[in-house]
């Protein structure tokens, strides 16, 4: 069996005219977690909807494990369904308010027709930090925390391969982001699953991913192991989303400064020729307007980066100092 919770080749997902998704190749290895991360609009929540199937790709593959589920139906999924899960940000509008949060979290098992569901669901929601007798309760008594909560002991119940956490905290209160945030690194770590984990927020990944994909406008611009990211970004938007993400030193963080870079996301109707990032680029110069960067592994780990102006040493500038440097 492959090392590989998920592979996606070539990953394309158009809705008409807009090119929600351009050409993504992304691997999850058993028991890892990647961070894909990027603006709103960007596109990674498309990708996670592909991977769980509840969108069907344009063009490219998704394989799960070793199978190709890219484009099975309904019923052929339903085998498949219980190796993958998705938590989505926003859990007043995922779970269901006629039904209890026993039904709720018990659900992937009654699909799968298995027994003893009431036990499973006690241990589920004990495990995500909850009371038993919350099954009894239906969401709308539960606060913002403990519905996150009981999604992720719905999205776990199954004993999944590969959880897909869709800006899992983004829409909690701040005082519990952090502990959801905890919540999901414990059960990782315990429950060995890999983890598809997006968010816009680059400093919410820094201990948690073991690699990071950075995306910008439908396509991956810079993708390694979470040390080279953070340590030495290569790709212009990478350092520009480091430089605004706060960090805990109150310190560090009035000296920062974050490279601001102007215009909005162009449209992904009509994204910019060359380079997508070319618009926005504090360091564009004239082929990034024509020729579009190929993906190049620049370092350990399989760092990789789309820049005109890094070379295969990994060589380039960083837009938050000025200067040019090696990695
Ligand atoms: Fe900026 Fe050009 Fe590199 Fe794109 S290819 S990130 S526009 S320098």
């Amino acid at each position: 069996m492959s090392t590989l919770a998920l592979e996606v080749e070539d990953l394309v997902m158009h809705f008409g005219p807009v090119r929600a998704v351009d050409g993504v190749t992304l691997r999850i290895r058993q028991g890892s977690v990647v961070a894909l991360v990027g603006e709103s609009g960007s596109g990674k929540s498309t990708v996670g909807r592909c991977i769980v199937r509840l969108l069907e790709p344009t063009g490219g593959t998704v394989r799960l494990a070793d199978a190709d589920i890219t484009h099975l139906t309904r019923r052929q999924l339903r085998p498949h369904r219980r190796n993958v899960s998705i938590v989505f940000q926003d859990p007043a509008g995922s779970l269901d308010p006629r039904l209890s949060v026993g039904d709720i979290v018990g659900e992937p098992l009654r699909l799968m027709h298995r027994k003893d569901i009431s036990t499973k669901v006690s241990e589920s929601l004990r495990r995500v930090g909850l009371r038993p007798e919350v099954a009894q309760r239906s969401p709308h008594e539960l606060s913002g925390g403990q519905r996150q909560r009981v999604s992720i002991a719905r999205a776990l119940i199954s004993e999944p391969r590969l959880l897909v956490a869709d800006e899992p905290t983004s829409a909690l209160d701040v005082s519990v982001q952090a502990s959801v945030l905890n919540l999901l690194a414990d059960l990782q770590r315990d429950l060995g699953f890999a983890c598809l984990f997006i968010t816009h927020d680059l400093s919410a990944v820094e201990y948690l991913a073991d690699e990071v994909a950075v995306m910008y406008l439908g396509q991956l611009v810079e993708q390694g192991p979470r040390s080279r990211i953070f340590g030495v970004p290569a790709h212009p938007y990478t350092q520009a989303l480091l430089s605004a993400a706060p960090v805990p030193d109150p310190a560090e963080q009035r000296a920062r400064k974050p490279v601001l870079l102007g215009d909005d996301l162009p449209s992904a109707i009509d994204p910019p020729s060359g380079c997508r990032f070319h618009t926005r680029c504090p360091v564009a110069v004239d082929t990034c307007r024509t020729v579009i960067p190929e993906s190049r592994v620049i370092g350990e780990g399989g760092h990789q980066v789309a820049c005109h102006l890094v070379d295969d040493n990994g060589t380039g500038p960083d837009v938050r100092t000025g200067e040019g440097v090696a990695r």
